[in-house]
Parts: C-alpha cells; structure tokens; sequence
C-alpha cells in the first residue's frame, strides 16, 4: 500500500470531518473529471488526425446499485495509465500542492480555509464514500489499472480484473464509490444518491450545462398492447422496461445571444430555475471578452420574494465555470442594494472552488460584479425611461432596498443609485426623480425641498409644504423610515445637464442641496411677506417672549413666521434633526439614546388668533396666554402627525377654552 502524501493525509482527514453541508457535490466534481476527460480526448483527435472518434458516443454514464451501495460515473474519455492514477489520484491537488504549502501557513488551525484554497476534485467522493475504486485505461493502451482508497490509510494500484472496465469501451474511467452508512439524518445524507430522482436532481442542479451528455439507465412503464381477445373487463396490463435518459440540457441557455432566444423561452428558464411563478420584470443577457471572458444573464423579478426583507434572505447569483455550477447564490456577484437580482454567471476563467471564504477574495469576481452592477442600473434607467408604470411597481417592490444601499454607504453609493430613486411629487401629484424635479425647477431655485412624515396625504396639507407649493417650489414627500437619514447621508444630489434645459445653461452640472422644509431658518415667502413677519415680530416682540416663557423647555425659540399659510402656527426645526427623525429614532430599540429636534414655534401673526394672543398679552393675562400657547402649540404637533405631549391636559384645554 502507497501512503498519500503529508500534506494530502491532512487534506484528506479534513475532507472527510469537515464538510458535510456541501457534499453533494461530488457528484458534480466527477461529472466534471469525466467531461474534462472527454475534452482531452476530443483535443487529441482534433490534433491527430489518425484517430477517429464518433463524437456522439462521448458520454458520461451514471449508475447506481442501492443494495451494494454503490455509485458508479463512467466516462468513455482519456483515461488514465498506471502512472497517471498515481500520480493524479495519489497526491491531492497535484497542481496545487505548491499552494497548500503556502496557504496552509497562513492558516494554522483553520481549517475550513484550508480546504477551500484549491479544487479537491476528486477527493470530495471521500466526503460520501467510505472506499472508492478508479478503473481506467488510457486512450490507446490495452490494459486497465485499478486506483483504490479508503481515504485514510493510503491507496493500491494495480492491475484491473477482467471486464471491468464494460461500461467505458476501449477508454476511458470508472469511478466507483462505496457509500458509507447514512450518519446524517434528513436531505444530505447518501441514501438521497441511491436513487434515480436523487441523482437526476443532483445533475439538473449543479451539472445541467456540462458540455457531454450525462445520461443514466432508468427505468420507466408503459402499457401493453390490449390483446385482440380481451373483453369488456379488461384492465390495463404495464410492462416496466430500462431506457438510457440524458439527465442534463447541455447548452445553456445564458451562452446564447438575446437575438436567437424567445423571451418565452428566458422567462421559462426564469420561473423553473427561481421557482417564481410571474414573469420577469427584465432580462439582462450580457457577454464579456477580455482579461475575464463570461456570459451573464440577469432577471429583475416583478415582485419581491416574500422574505426579502428578512435576515434569512440570501442574496447572490448562480456561478459556473465552464458550465459547471460552482455556488447556487454566489453573493459576491451583487451588491446589497441589488440583491433582488436573479441570474446566471457562467465563466472559464473562475478557478473551479468549492470554498466560499476562496471566492470571497477573488478580484475576478469584483471585476464582474461591478460590470453585472452597471448593467442592471442601465436597464433600470432604461424601464424608467420606457415602461414608467412597470418602473414604479418596480420601485414599490425593491426601492428601499436601494435606499439603504445608499444610507449604509453613508452616501457614497448616491452617486450611482440617486437616479433610480422616485418620490412623489406634491405639486405635480405623482412620482418624480431627483432628475425630473431638477429639470422642473425654476433658474432661481437651487435646492430640492422635501417633507418627511409617514403619510403622504397628511404631509400634503401640512402648512410648509402647501406654503411652498403655493410659493411655486415643488417638495418631495419622503415617507419611508429610511429616506431622510438616507438625505442627511446624500445632502446633495448631482444633477447633469438636461438637454434643451436653456435657463439653466452654464450651470447645467450642480450640487442641489436636499433641505427639509420644515427647516427653521427656510422660507418660500416672497420678500413683501417676510418684511411683514418681520415687522410683526419686532412689534410684538414681548408677545413672543412671552409665549416662548409659557412653553419652557419644549422649544428653542418662538418666532413670527410668513409660511405657516392659513394655520396659525406651525413647527418647525433647528440642527439636523427633523421632527420625522425624531419619531423614527423614539420608535428604535429601547434604550437607544435617541436625540431630540430642536423646535421652534412658528406663529403666523396675521391669523385672528394672534390678535387674541395680543389682547391677552395686553391685559396682562398671563394664564390666558399659557393656555394658548400651550393649544397651538399642540395643534401645530397635531398638523405634523405627531402625538401631543400630554393629552390629558389638551382636552383640558379645549374645554376650558370652549
Ligand atoms: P482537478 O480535476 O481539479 O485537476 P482532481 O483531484 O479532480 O483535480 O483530479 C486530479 C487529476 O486526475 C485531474 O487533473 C485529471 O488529470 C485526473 N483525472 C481525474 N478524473 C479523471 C477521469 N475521469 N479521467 C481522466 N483523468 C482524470
């Protein structure tokens, strides 16, 4: 008996403990030894033209005995010759052994990474079998050897008994796995691979676009012929019978170019690939040459899955290598905010890997996912532009998602992402981009103006927003959690030059702001309006004062204001946190100390009740003049959809008013 080298005894001892979430797929790494081997094959036929080779004989064969326990993958390929069995099968990562040695002082005692720094290939069958049997005989030579291991204590190479070798014909492999006992319970234990449905599921899932035929012996049922003399009782006689099935589908359909495909045909691989049952909303087939070749195919789905937005959604597209599934839901192919996207990324130039802490640190797959990024916001630019109504589902689906794309960036990913966001338009009654509101604007406008509240009815009535509208500036309503924190993260958006957009030439790159409305130190009125303020707080400074005494601690400052409309008074604030963030932040977990907003109340001194307030300031009614402050006040927090501080003592209020 040969001993395996050290470094593969390691390996091996790992293999076996370590990994069990992950080992179905040695099955696909077979596959993928096989149709390598057939490649090779195909190759030296190519260069020699001496040798003749009906290429559709080329296949991959599956087998599987549930009483032995066994699983055979045969492949009619190269083969391999006594030397070739032991070097390839011999030493772990023939290639790689280098590699390990280096990787391997890196990571002293972790050992997961350890496994994960080069294809193990072939030593995955070790994860399922408890021995395993290699018959092989190299194209051209006459005589078969037989490579056999238990994994552990080393491996023997001799020659192979007599037939063996049946299934494969003049070359090529037999791989034959001796499965261990279930140990696990449930799906991934070996008994699922005894069966045809296991193993055709493992094939359609992981080997569906291998090059060759993987084909499999099943055994189907049909009916009888009815006898000539059967009678009016007669029932259906079956006869079970064996028929080779090719399990996988061969060219994948991402390889192919968009003009030859039927879109029908892309959403049907869709909703059977994603198990979605509605259409895609878009499909993205895209393909690259260069220092990193691959084919892409990406689908932006109509609706979101129901657990989206939940912890336990995995983000990620399907990765192939040389149409071998490498990782169902590769998520270093998305970024976060694109996590919605579906889709295929099939290239030669990944190395073939079964660790995800490798592909983590591959540049390669950085280099994809800022191609597959761009793409899918070009095609998101693209529906907005062409198919508005679609575009909106779209965004009421999957736009908070880019929100916190730019919020977690604190900004950074703005620029890349502010021009798929949309929000309602109070002027204009229906949703806008920052583009559009930009294009809209008038020359002397240089700021976007939005409310934040939880209601976009409610916002629409509050003073500031209808005092800015009415003073022609538009206001975007932000009514999810997350958009002003994303804004304070933004503060300005980038608007490009719009083209024919005259009144703005010179400037036609700016920094827009985005600014609160309900900002304290904001106003829409007109120059005549604010002198008139103005003179009204001067005149009735003590007024102020006094309505500013009678509130105490709730606010900052109390000031005559021109935009509280027709309301008498209205709040607004001071510093960077709004009366929204304010509310969102209380909502957060308990004992997050949460910043209050600096208030200030606005009174709007042309109002009849200001006069009363004057009256009262006069006669030197000081009660009556802490029971109005403390109403409107009140009525101003009611108008911005917040609670009163003390409900008790605003009925008290009323009544004693009333
Ligand atoms: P990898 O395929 O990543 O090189 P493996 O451990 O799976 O690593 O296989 C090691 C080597 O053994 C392969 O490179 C190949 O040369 C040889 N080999 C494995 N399976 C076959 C097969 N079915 N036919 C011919 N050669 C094979």
């Amino acid at each position: 008996m040969k001993q395996f080298k050290t470094e593969s005894k390691k390996l091996l001892d790992l293999m076996i403990n370590s990994i069990y979430t992950n080992r179905e797929i040695f099955l696909r790494e077979l596959i993928s030894n096989g149709s390598d081997a057939i490649d090779k094959l195909s190759f030296k036929a190519l260069t020699d033209p001496s040798i003749e080779l009906g290429a559709d004989e080329l296949a991959i064969r599956l087998a599987f005995d549930k009483d032995a326990r066994t699983i055979t993958v045969r492949d009619n390929g190269i083969g391999m010759t006594e030397q070739e069995l032991d070097e390839n099968l011999g030493t772990i990562a023939h290639s790689g052994s280098e590699a390990f040695k280096e990787e391997n002082a890196e990571h002293q005692g972790d050992d997961i990474d350890i496994i994960g720094q080069f294809g193990v290939g072939f030593y995955s069958s070790f994860m399922v079998a408890s021995r395993v049997r290699v018959v092989s005989r190299a194209f051209g030579s006459d005589q078969a050897f037989a490579w056999e291991s238990d994994g552990v204590s080393g491996y023997t190479v001799a020659p192979a008994e007599p037939g063996e070798l049946d299934g494969a014909g003049e070359h090529g492999t037999v791989v034959t796995l001796y499965l261990r006992e279930s140990e696990v319970e449930g799906e991934d234990s070996p008994d699922k691979f005894l069966s045809e449905w296991g193993l055709r599921d493992l094939v359609r899932r992981y080997s569906n676009y291998v090059r060759h035929p993987v084909q499999m012996m099943v055994t189907r049922s049909r009916e009888l012929p009815k006898p000539e003399d059967a009678g009016d009782d007669y029932t259906p006689q079956y006869e079970s019978y064996q028929e080779l099935e090719t399990l996988n589908s061969m060219t994948p359909i991402w390889k192919k170019r968009s003009s030859e495909v039927e879109q029908a045909d892309y959403d049907e691989f869709y909703t059977s690939t994603f198990h979605d049952w509605e259409k895609p909303a878009r499909t993205i087939s895209f393909h690259a040459e260069g220092a990193i070749s691959y084919d892409a195919l990406l689908f932006i789905p109509s609706r979101a899955p129901f657990d989206l937005y939940t912890k336990d959604y995995e983000k990620g597209l399907a990765l192939y290598s040389s149409n071998v599934l490498i990782q169902e839901k590769c998520g270093e192919l998305l970024p976060d905010y694109y996590n919605f996207v579906r889709g295929v990324v099939d290239s030669p130039d990944v190395t073939l890997n079964i660790s995800r802490e490798t592909l983590q640190h591959n540049s390669q797959l950085r280099a994809i996912e800022r191609r597959v990024e761009r793409k899918v916001k070009d095609e998101l630019l693209a529906m907005m532009r062409d198919d508005r109504e679609a575009y909106e589902k779209f965004f009421e689906n999957f736009g908070r998602g880019i929100k916190f794309g730019i919020y977690n960036s604190f900004g950074a990913s703005a620029g890349d992402l502010a021009d798929l966001l949309l929000f309602w338009s109070a002027r204009e009654g229906k949703m806008v981009s920052f583009a559009e509101y930009a294009a809209a604007m008038g020359a002397d406008q240089d700021k976007i103006y939005y409310a934040a509240g939880d209601s976009r009815e409610r916002l629409e009535k509050t003073p500031v927003v209808k005092s800015a509208v009415d003073h022609g500036f538009d206001v975007l309503l932000a009514t999810a959690d997350v958009d002003e924190f994303m804004f304070q993260g933004m503060r300005s958006y980038h608007a490009q030059a719009v083209a024919g957009d005259s009144e703005h030439k010179g400037t036609d790159e700016r920094d827009l702001n985005l600014v609160n409305v309900s900002t304290a130190d904001l106003d829409f009125a007109t120059e005549e309006e604010k002198a008139a303020a103005e003179k009204a707080g001067e005149e009735h400074a003590s007024v102020f004062e006094a309505v500013k005494e009678a509130l105490g601690e709730k606010v900052v400052d109390v000031r005559a204001s021109a935009r509280a409309g027709e309301a008498p008074a209205c709040i607004s604030t001071e510093g960077p946190v709004s009366l929204e963030m304010e509310r969102i932040m209380a909502d957060g977990p308990e004992g997050m100390m949460a910043p209050g907003a600096r208030r200030v109340l606005e009174l709007n001194a042309g109002h009849p009740v200001f006069a009363k307030l004057t009256a009262a300031q006069e006669a030197g009614d000081t009660a009556r003049i802490e029971l109005y402050a403390s109403l409107l006040y009140d009525q101003a927090l009611l108008m911005e959809g917040l609670p009163v501080d003390d409900p008790v003592a605003f009925a008290r209020n009323v009544c004693e008013l009333m």
